[in-house]
């Protein structure tokens, strides 16, 4: 299927909005291997929606078109794709029952405008919309099929993720039943990846599909069959493959799993407690976690040693360490991490020290860290980082590191 995206808008054109639509719905499709082939945005002009969807439909199968489907004047939508269909509109009962009923509720008088968001193109598929007024539609026109998704993010996304891509899935694959599943890897970017996946990535079922975000990358694999036991078992198959690759070490997670929360779940599960020394993070680990709901029960407590005097009185690191190895080394980061699990009586520890820049610390050059973790039984383990980029980036990398350090250090 090829498809492009419009988005209608004169916001957009004026730089008020980003067209944050068209990324979504091209990630979406990307990883449901839909290839997405242009993006294009007009304003809110009838003729020249017009001659837009007119070389759209020449070109593309599938057309996908946000915004302008509410009660305003600048709202030409429908109107116009009806025009250039040669349709009617027509209105669609549930949404109208939808729309009386919130008026009704909510005790406000309803104006005729109202009603026109219920009016939808004869013959289309419609798409209920359950944050908002205006539904969607789907039309199978000739060769096309075209898509009409409202504006705002917060009722186009969940219209698009659990309405419109299971039906185009279901029409793309005749009533085969779709299965999907994400690997998170973590440490690896998304070129090296790549690489070691490359030869995987022109199979069509089941199909591999990469995403990068936040120095994470991700591999969408995907398997149609005529039954979800067989499309999983493709799956599952395929994974097997991947994680017996040099990349499978890099794997944390699976779907909508993130690092903190595959730590706060590591914790839980084997009923340990952690505390954090952080020095160049100074509690941003700490903030992290904290952010998980249920962490209570593993997160101890966190210390911030910013300066040497700190890391010496709070947390009792040498004066021999500090003078010989300076703050920005393994050993401190090692003693931090031990010194900070006593002090706390956690069953875990873990250091952070590190230059976040601009410049060299103590000789140091800038975005050197060491993470160091320890545990009760007595195993200390460390781990160098460089990091490149703008000084709170390697901060918040360098907590993505330790909290990737520490699944592994689980793990063991
Ligand atoms: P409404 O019923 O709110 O008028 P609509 O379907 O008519 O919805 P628009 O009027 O085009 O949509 O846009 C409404 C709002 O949705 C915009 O002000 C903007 O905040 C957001 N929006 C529209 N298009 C996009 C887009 N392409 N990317 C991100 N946000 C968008
Ligand atoms: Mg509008």
């Amino acid at each position: 299927m090829n498809a492009e995206i419009i988005a209608v808008g004169s916001e957009l054109l004026l730089g008020q909005i980003a067209n944050t639509n068209a990324q979504f719905i091209s990630s979406r499709f990307a990883e449901a291997g839909i290839g997405v082939f242009r993006h294009s945005v007009i304003g809110d002009n009838a003729d020249r929606l017009t001659s837009e969807l007119n070389t759209a439909i020449s070109r593309s199968e599938l057309i996908i078109i946000t915004g302008g489907l509410g009660p305003t004047k600048d709202d030409l939508t429908k109107e116009t794709v009806a025009s250039i269909l040669n349709r009617k509109l027509v209105y669609d009962q549930s949404s109208l029952d939808y729309i009386e009923q919130y008026f009704k509720s909510a005790g406000r008088e309803m104006t005729d405008n109202n009603r026109k968001q219920a009016l939808v193109i004869e013959g289309s598929a419609v798409l209920f919309n359950h944050h908002g007024m205006a539904p969607g539609m789907v039309i199978d026109e000739g060769q096309s099929t075209m898509v009409l998704l409202p504006g705002p993010p917060r009722e186009m996304k969940p219209m698009l993720t659990d309405q419109l891509l299971p039906y185009l899935l279901r029409k793309r694959s005749n009533s085969q039943t779709i299965y999907s599943r994400v690997l998170r890897f973590f440490g690896i970017g998304e070129a090296e990846l790549e690489t070691m996946v490359e030869d995987l990535m022109s199979g069509t079922n089941p199909t591999v599909a990469p995403l990068a975000s936040d120095g994470e990358v991700t591999l969408r694999l995907t398997a149609a069959e005529e039954t979800r036991e067989k499309a999983e078992a493709l799956v599952n198959q395929l994974e097997e493959i991947i994680r017996n690759r040099p990349c499978g070490k890099h794997i944390y997670g699976y779907d909508d799993e993130s690092l903190k929360s595959k730590v706060a779940a590591l914790l839980k599960h084997k009923n340990l407690s952690i505390a954090s020394a952080e020095s160049l993070t100074a509690g941003l680990f700490a903030s992290e976690l904290a952010t998980v709901a249920g962490i209570s029960s593993s997160l101890k407590g966190s210390a911030v040693v910013y300066s040497p005097d700190a890391k010496q009185s709070v947390l009792k690191v040498s004066a021999e360490t500090i003078s010989s190895h300076g703050t920005v080394s393994q050993q401190c980061a090692e003693e931090m991490a031990v010194h900070v699990m006593s002090l706390f009586d956690a069953d875990i520890g873990i250091g952070f020290t590190g230059v976040a820049g601009p410049g060299p610390f103590e000789g140091k050059e800038e975005g050197t860290v060491w993470i160091s973790l320890a545990s009760r039984d007595g195993r200390l383990n460390s781990k160098q980082l460089h990091l490149q980029g703008e000084r709170n980036f390697k901060r918040i990398r360098a907590v993505k590191h330790g909290l990737f350090e520490l699944i592994r250090f689980i793990n063991r």
